[in-house]
This record gives structure tokens, C-alpha cells and sequence, in this order.
């Protein structure tokens, strides 16, 4: 694989990594970084144990990054996640610290907006489909990708506009129903993935999604399997490529052990046998694995350890 590393990229801070998959070209975007609660990343995890991964603040605040990647397919480019946006309230920014860098990303990596066709949003909470639309100084939104067709799940959309107590304020709709409106955002529904082969619906030639609920009630993974002819499919050990960008259900390269699931999720339970359904192909099948909010490894291979817990692969 090759990977140009945060420490070999002079735009590293804008530009996380960049590797191929097969045919597939795959950059990583960032949105810049946030701030967020460690004991909220980390769930029931006693400090005394995530702290030995990630230092934490004077405040118990964590850095987390805000990854989107690009996937060149050859016929297609598409956008996995937007990142926050410019949306927040100036009050909300000075919480989260965060920079609003991803169309800077996107420039020092050369790709245009109008270029993107395909956006995919794993779920709706503000810190993965922000920067869907570009809110201007007169207060009118416009998609940030005008060329693209975007794609989020329909139970998503529903559960936002709920508006519930418990995460209220983990959707803000300027993000999407703009989209829905105009037509541009198609919505998933459950029967579609029902029909579809291995639980897996495609967007477009080797892009497909999947639920993997848990931290919401209708996170989708995607996987990216560059189509390859028959006669040159890798044979013996050597595995077919395969990519997924796995959302929040691992949030990052941290969060593998099994049962370190986060505050934040809905059903931490579901989460957990939703990374076990995971790993019992990535790990075997060598996935490379994308992770939406780890600044530092934005992608990795998982392996078992000598005690059995899943590692990134040395
Ligand atoms: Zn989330």
C-alpha cells in the first residue's frame, strides 16, 4: 500500500493520506479537527484506561479529526462524509474548536466541488454531512457539491426531525433538507437493503453500503471493492482489495477493542455485535479500514493481537 503519511505530506494538515485500492484512487480530506469529551468518547471506559491512548486536556477534552475521503473510481468521484461545515454558531465553534477546512482540503488535494457526483453521508449528525451545503453570508445554503447526488438513509432523516432530548442537537436539517427538497439527496429506505445482494446496496460500480446500527438506528458502512476482470483476480493468499469507511461504529484506530464503545451510541450493545459481524470479515479478508474521526490514522489494516483483541496491523 502506499500512503503518504501525515509526516511526508507537506499539506499534511489538510491532506491526510493518499493511497490506491486496487483501481480505486482514495485521498483523505479533512475538515480540520475538534474537541470533544473523552469520558463521551470512551463510554463506560474508565479514564484510567482510554487516557493511556489519547492524552486529554486541562479540560478532558480529546482531538478528533473530521476525515473525507475521496474515492476515484475511474467513472465516478465520490465524497464519503463532509465533515462539520460552516454552519455551527459562533458559540458551538468555540466548544468544538473546529476549522472548517475542508474546501482548503480539498484544493491542496486538486479536487474541484463541481467534479464530486456521488456524496454518501454514513448518518446525519452535524460532524459528517456539514459541509453538504455552504451557508453564505445573506443566509441563503447552497450544496457544496453542485454536480452531486447525495445519499443518506431515509430513517436517518426522520429520526433528525424528531428532535428527540436525547440527541436533538446532534442534527441540524439546513444540512440535508435543502438536499431533499431540491431532489438532489436520494433517501435509503430499509426494503432497499432487504432486496439487496449481501445486505450491500450499490451506489455505483465497487460502492456499495450497508447498516451497521448501533450508534444510530441506521448507520451505514461503505464498502469500496474496485471490480477487477476475472483473469486478474489476485489467487492464492493474496486477498481482493477491499475498503470500508466503518463510521462511528469504530470512530477511531482507539476505539477497536470490542467493547469500547461511546457515550454517545444509541445501542451500545447493537455496537458491539455489529464490530464483531465486522471483524469476522475485515480481519480475515485484510479490509483496509477508514476511520471517520481519527486525525492521525486515518486508515488502517485490523489484526488480532497475541491476547486475541483486534490492533491495527503492524
Ligand atoms: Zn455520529
Amino acid at each position: 500500500m502506499q500512503q503518504t503519511t501525515p509526516a511526508a505530506c507537506p499539506e499534511s494538515a489538510l491532506v491526510r493520506a493518499h493511497t490506491s485500492l486496487g483501481d480505486f484512487d482514495l485521498t483523505v480530506c479533512s475538515d480540520g479537527t475538534y474537541l470533544l469529551d473523552g469520558g463521551a468518547m470512551f463510554g463506560v471506559v474508565p479514564k484510567t484506561l482510554w487516557s493511556k491512548r489519547i492524552q486529554p486536556d486541562a479540560e478532558n477534552r480529546i482531538l478528533l479529526g473530521l476525515n473525507t475521503v475521496i474515492v476515484r473510481t475511474g467513472k465516478h468521484t465520490v465524497a464519503i462524509e463532509t465533515g462539520i461545515g460552516n454552519k455551527l454558531t459562533p458559540k458551538m465553534r468555540g466548544i468544538f474548536q473546529n476549522q472548517e477546512l475542508l474546501p482548503q482540503s480539498l484544493a491542496a488535494a486538486g479536487i474541484r466541488p463541481e467534479e464530486v457526483d456521488i456524496v454518501i453521508n454514513t448518518h446525519l449528525h452535524f460532524d459528517h454531512c456539514g459541509w453538504n451545503t455552504t451557508l453564505h453570508v445573506d443566509g441563503s445554503v447552497t450544496p457544496t457539491f453542485p454536480n452531486a447526488r447525495y445519499f443518506a438513509h431515509r430513517g436517518e432523516v426522520e429520526h433528525g426531525h424528531l428532535q428527540l432530548e436525547r440527541d436533538a442537537v446532534s442534527y441540524n436539517s439546513p444540512n440535508y433538507d435543502p438536499l431533499i427538497a431540491s431532489g438532489q439527496m436520494t433517501l435509503l429506505d430499509g426494503d432497499d437493503f432487504f432486496e439487496a445482494r449481501d445486505s450491500r446496496l450499490p451506489i455505483c460500480p465497487g460502492v456499495s453500503v450497508e447498516l451497521f446500527p448501533g450508534h444510530t438506528a441506521q448507520m451505514m458502512g461503505v464498502h469500496l471493492e474496485p471490480p477487477r476482470p476475472v483473469e486478474s483476480r489476485p489467487s492464492g493468499s493474496t486477498p481482493t482489495p477491499h475498503g470500508c469507511y466503518i463510521g462511528d461504529l469504530l470512530p477511531t484506530a482507539h476505539h477497536l477493542d470490542i467493547t469500547w464503545v461511546m457515550g454517545y451510541d444509541l445501542d451500545p450493545l447493537r455496537c458491539i455485535e455489529e464490530r464483531k459481524r465486522f471483524y469476522s470479515h475485515a480481519i480475515p479478508e485484510q479490509w483496509l479500514v477508514l476511520f471517520t474521526h481519527d486525525h492521525d490514522t486515518p486508515m488502517a489494516r485490523v489484526a488480532l493481537n497475541e491476547k486475541g483483541k483486534p490492533v491495527v496491523a503492524g
